[in-house]
């Protein structure tokens, strides 16, 4: 009995502890481990396993509405190759800026799936009958904040600029529109409770010199490989250029191989990368991408990852797809 009474209350400390965890989870897409990316639905459930951040990636409508999708294309997570089969450009994509939002709301939003059809985290979301719609970043922001509001919490935003550079050769300022958005929610000063993120380096000093943002910006590091943006991360990823980071932004988002040199970890020796000492001397906040439960690193089991990111790693939290795991982590390590 006493026994008993005494887990219970290392049980209920240890949520306390957990709760107040300066880990930080950020639910990726929403709980888009369990629910179609981006959806209002995705959110609510995000909201419901209460992570710290809930994140939107937005791209522009044509008729200059902000949507919260992953990829300025609709052909991975929509129907719209059936309902708008001659709206497709020359390179057979369909891309959310040559739709309207009354268009969008037409189409369902399904599990992501590759060009060829097949669905890529094969156990996440497999019906077809619920009809999960496009929204905007407006619904997103109130839905969230309403949910706040109403169980008394603090879960934050975390909204990434896509593409900039393609939104304004399509004529489109997309960065000065999120920031009109954001305005009108007082999420634009240097206390509210949101992360504006993007790849774009260019585009982030823009954001703080020339529109003027005073809120907490997150540079996203990608492989110039993928072609995300024009900016170089190799030279980015180095002591120097986490200075040059230092001075516009408030922190980075490397994608997880970065952090640490893969080759030795094979090996089992943790060589963490050079410039991460700099990043944190610098004062950056390091959220790095992606944690997938369903799709771990090979020969990695997810206990090591998330050890590996608390400790000796010592990142500030990691984006998720799945939130449950990595709270239960924290709360079991007492992180
Ligand atoms: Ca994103």
């Amino acid at each position: 009995m006493f026994t008993s009474k005494l887990k219970a209350i290392a049980l209920s400390t240890a949520l306390i502890t957990s709760q107040a965890s300066a880990f930080d989870i950020i639910a990726h897409r929403g709980a888009s481990g369990y629910l179609p990316e981006h959806t209002l639905e995705a959110a609510t459930l995000a909201f419901a396993q209460q992570p710290d951040f809930i994140e939107q990636d937005v791209v522009a409508t044509k008729d200059g509405e902000l949507v919260v999708l992953h990829d300025i294309h609709l052909d991975t997570v929509t129907d719209v190759a059936a309902k708008f089969p001659d709206r497709v450009r020359d390179d057979g994509r369909w891309y959310a800026l040559d739709f309207t939002l009354a268009e969008l709301r037409t189409l369902q939003v399904k599990e992501r799936s590759d060009t060829d059809g097949k669905q890529v985290f094969a156990n996440r979301y497999h019906g077809s009958k619920a009809l999960f719609t496009v929204a905007t970043l407006d619904e997103h922001i109130e839905l969230i904040s309403e949910l706040n509001r109403e169980f008394n919490s603090n879960i934050g935003f975390y909204t990434e600029i896509k593409s900039p550079a393609w939104h304004k050769k399509e004529g489109v300022d997309i960065s000065q529109r999120l920031l009109d958005t954001l305005a009108r929610y007082n999420l634009n000063g240097e206390n509210a409770n949101i992360y504006v993120q993007c790849f774009d380096f260019a585009e982030v000093k823009r954001l703080r010199n020339e529109l003027g943002f005073k809120g907490k910006i997150v540079l996203l590091l990608a492989d110039n490989s993928w072609g995300e943006s024009a900016t170089d991360y190799q030279t980015l990823l180095t002591e120097q250029g986490m200075q040059d980071i230092a001075k516009y932004a408030d922190g980075i988002g490397p994608w997880l191989p970065q952090l640490l040199d893969m080759k030795a970890l094979q090996q089992g020796k943790i060589v963490p990368s050079p410039w991460l000492a700099t990043a944190k001397k610098e004062g950056l906040v390091i959220h790095p991408y992606t944690f997938r439960i369903d799709a771990l690193p090979t020969g990695m089991t997810a206990e090591q990852i998330l050890g590996l990111l608390t400790e000796p790693l010592a990142v500030d939290g990691v984006f998720t797809d799945q939130i449950p795991p990595v709270k239960n982590f924290l709360l079991q390590s007492g992180k």
